[in-house]
């Protein structure tokens, strides 16, 4: 069944999106990936660009390109080298997810990777967003994009009074996106919507004066733009307790070592190194005593947590874990370790005052 955006392209796209593409044609950035657009070089773009600066996701997709030059490589590389490659970008259930994904297309699909939406959507990790980018930029799919961008975007330009993060307000930016999608040219007017987010609609301060569609956004006639895109209010983050058992040793004339497990794949920092932790949900500090450190205040999206640091040291040359746990000694100056970056940041610490005393 035709979408709307095929029906109404038939007498050429929406005047909108035409405008934008003008727009676009002398205002789009040079990012490398869209240059040649090949899927496996998009699905990483999109995938590092979603909690990440265009700036910094730049400089990790050339990285983890070069390190995994195509699906099959990717899916034979252990974990720990995808993780080190991801080291410093955060949310890396990103990369669990990238990883799982490149596995399954090797496995199921026998090294091909899909050219549809739906079939993008099947694999681990991949939600409608970023389906319908790269089919949209790669196959010509005419699916909308709708990310943070094209939504505020949207919601101004029609000047959209329903919460876009309820379902009311979702199925108006949906129709609205439906409508503006070029059905023929698909993968550049969704990154021309995306890039007038980024480059001018943005959220704090929009540049009206330069925008492509200033006569026709109905939220700045209104003078709504700075209420729009309305959005529930946030739930509180909540406030957790994480004491952490900091074992470390020296033997010898080695240097100072900190023993590191391995966490579970589900739940906060999953498959990630870090000291023995035990997470609870209070504000209450713990007992105070001689060898503890703390508290680290540490903000996440979703919680408040209160780091707090119990030191020992060991005088063995042997593990420090539990039979249970699978652990290392490890050197802080080792940079193949993935550990959260408050572990990373507590670590140079500790190492440094080491170096100090
Ligand atoms: S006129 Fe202003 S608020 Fe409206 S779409 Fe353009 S930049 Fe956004």
């Amino acid at each position: 069944m035709a979408n709307h955006s095929q029906i109404r392209d038939m007498n050429g796209p929406h005047p909108f999106t035409v405008k934008l593409l003008s727009w676009y044609e002398n205002h789009a950035r040079d990012l490398p990936w869209r240059a040649h657009p090949e899927p496996y070089a998009t699905w990483l773009s999109e995938v590092i660009l979603q909690q990440t600066r265009v700036d910094t996701g730049t400089a990790y997709w050339h990285r983890f390109l070069n390190a995994f030059p195509n699906v099959k490589v990717l899916a034979s590389a252990n974990s720990e080298d995808v993780m080190a490659q991801w080291k410093g970008l955060g949310y890396y259930s990103r990369a669990r997810n990238l990883h799982a994904a490149a596995k399954a297309i090797v496995h199921d699909l026998d090294g091909q990777l899909p050219e549809t939406a739906e079939g993008w959507k099947r694999l681990p990790g991949i939600g409608p967003y970023t389906a319908a980018a790269i089919a949209s930029i790669c196959h010509q799919e005419a699916v909308p994009v709708i990310d943070g961008n094209v939504q505020r975007v949207l919601s101004r330009l029609f000047n959209i009074d329903q919460p876009v993060d309820r379902k009311s307000g979702r199925v108006a930016i949906e129709a609205a996106a439906d409508a503006l999608v070029s059905s023929q040219n698909p993968g550049i007017s969704n990154q021309a919507w995306m890039e007038l987010g980024a480059l001018v609609c943005k959220p704090k301060n929009p540049n009206c004066g330069q925008c492509p569609l200033h006569s026709e956004c109905l939220s700045r006639a209104e003078g709504t733009t700075r209420d729009r895109p309305v959005k529930q209010p946030k739930k509180r983050p909540k406030d957790v307790m994480v004491n952490f058992d900091v074992k470390r040793r020296k033997i010898g004339s080695g240097p100072l070592e900190w023993w590191i497990e391995r966490r579970p794949q589900k739940g906060i920092w999953g498959g990630l190194e870090s000291f023995p932790l035990v997470m609870t949900e209070t504000t209450t500090p713990p007992p105070q005593e001689d060898a503890i450190w703390g508290p680290v205040l540490h903000i996440l999206t979703h919680m408040r947590m209160n780091a707090w640091f119990h030191f020992s040291e060991i005088q063995t040359s042997h593990d420090a874990g539990g039979e249970e746990t699978e652990g290392l000694w490890v050197a802080v100056t080792d940079s193949h370790r993935t550990w959260p970056r408050l572990i990373d940041k507590v670590l140079m610490d500790l190492q440094n005052q080491a170096v100090k005393n």
